[in-house]
């Protein structure tokens, strides 16, 4: 198809800011992006082939219905996708993550529209080791997006309310495909950082994911602090590895990706929560540090202080990425430190740019 036209719905996020940039490098996409936020396209919004619009997909106005019919694939980003969001806010992740994102569906059915919907590597849950009482780090055990059951904690934990609501989209996604002809692709993300991800802590209110509050710790010498000792893991890929993956699945070559579910991941930069955390204090101190910056201290904090009660974490999730690697011939390229040294660069570089215009 002749430059396609794509509504990318939460383009402002972290994920959506890095997919419109290249998308627009790209050339050959015409890209509306739609998002309550822009500061993370701030310098893409004067491009030609973008057009953003500010919006809420909760407004409920027609306004989104139309775009639906005049694009030819619909890109939904659109998520509450933060930890403590789930333990402070469990109706409104449930609400934006399942009953928003089902009309957009729901659009894209009525208008016979492709669409790309992310979901979350959550919706596996916990592995069986752990069910089991076992040390999850003798059972490695890929997730796959065919075969791998899911489990998910008890209703107290009401972490788990947003795993179940992107689960249950990925059930209606699939039930809509068979019995109606939808045509969906589902990218399962695990844990994608790089340049533009959340904040630091100590210069906007909230609670970030780990990477930026360990660099918090690098940057105002704050305690990194391992929840429940940091034991769990978690494998990271890299942002521009992740939207190459993505890219491809956009393409679609010969509709490999029609009706099927995608991990992206990189199974190869596991680490454990606290390898993390002295992993990151290495490469800041091998390819960052400057006379003056702090040395923090790594500190063991409970879930419950850290989160409040209804936590409940994802001990161990490793990707099976063989359909990536077979049916679009994506790998990822950048290993842990790498990833992390980028990462750590991004956020470096803005605290220098201040620290000098201070
Ligand atoms: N975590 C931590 N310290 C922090 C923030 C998070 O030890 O300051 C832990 C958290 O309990 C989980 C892991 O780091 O085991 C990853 O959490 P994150 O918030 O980055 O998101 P997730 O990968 O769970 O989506």
């Amino acid at each position: 198809m002749k430059n396609p036209k794509i509504l990318l719905l939460g383009a402002g996020g972290f994920i959506g800011a890095n997919l419109t940039e290249r998308l627009l490098q790209d050339g050959k996409y015409e890209v509306t992006a739609i998002d309550i936020e822009s500061e993370k396209l701030e310098d893409r919004l004067d491009h030609a082939k973008l057009n953003f619009k500010q919006h809420d997909i909760r407004s409920r106005c027609d306004s989104l219905d139309n775009m639906v019919k005049d694009h030819d694939l619909v890109v939904d980003l659109v998520a509450m996708a933060n930890p403590s969001l789930y333990v402070t806010n469990p109706i409104d992740v449930f609400d934006l993550n399942f009953t928003e994102n089902l009309r957009i569906v729901d659009s894209c059915l009525k208008y016979n529209k492709r669409i790309i919907q992310f979901s979350t590597c959550e919706v596996y849950g916990k592995t069986v080791a752990s069910v089991l009482g076992k040390d999850p780090a003798e059972m490695p055990f890929p997730f796959n997006e065919d075969t791998t059951p899911m489990i998910m904690g008890p209703i107290k934990n009401h972490r788990w309310i947003y795993a179940c609501a992107k689960q249950l989209l990925e059930r209606v996604l699939h039930a809509y495909g068979l019995e109606k002809g939808l045509n969906y692709t589902i990218i399962r993300p695990f844990n994608f950082i790089g340049p533009r991800i959340d904040f630091l802590p100590s210069e906007k209110a909230g609670n970030p994911r780990v990477f930026s509050h360990f660099m918090n710790g690098l940057l105002y010498g704050t305690p990194m602090q391992l929840v429940d000792g940091g034991i769990n893991y978690r494998a990271y890929t890299y942002i521009d590895d992740a939207v190459d993956c993505m890219i491809r699945i956009i393409d679609n070559p010969g509709g490999v990706c029609d009706r099927e579910i995608f991990n992206i991941g990189t199974p190869e930069n596991e680490v454990t929560i606290k390898e993390l955390a002295h992993m990151m204090k290495k490469v800041f101190d091998e390819d960052f540090r400057q006379p003056g910056d702090p040395d923090p201290e790594i500190v063991s904090v409970s879930s419950e202080e850290f989160y409040g009660k209804g936590y409940e974490d994802c001990d161990r999730r490793i990707p099976d990425v063989t359909k990536a690697r077979t049916k679009l011939g994506w790998h990822s390229k950048h290993d842990i430190r790498s990833v992390i040294h980028h990462t750590m660069k991004y956020f470096v570089d803005q605290h220098r740019a201040k620290q000098k215009a201070a």
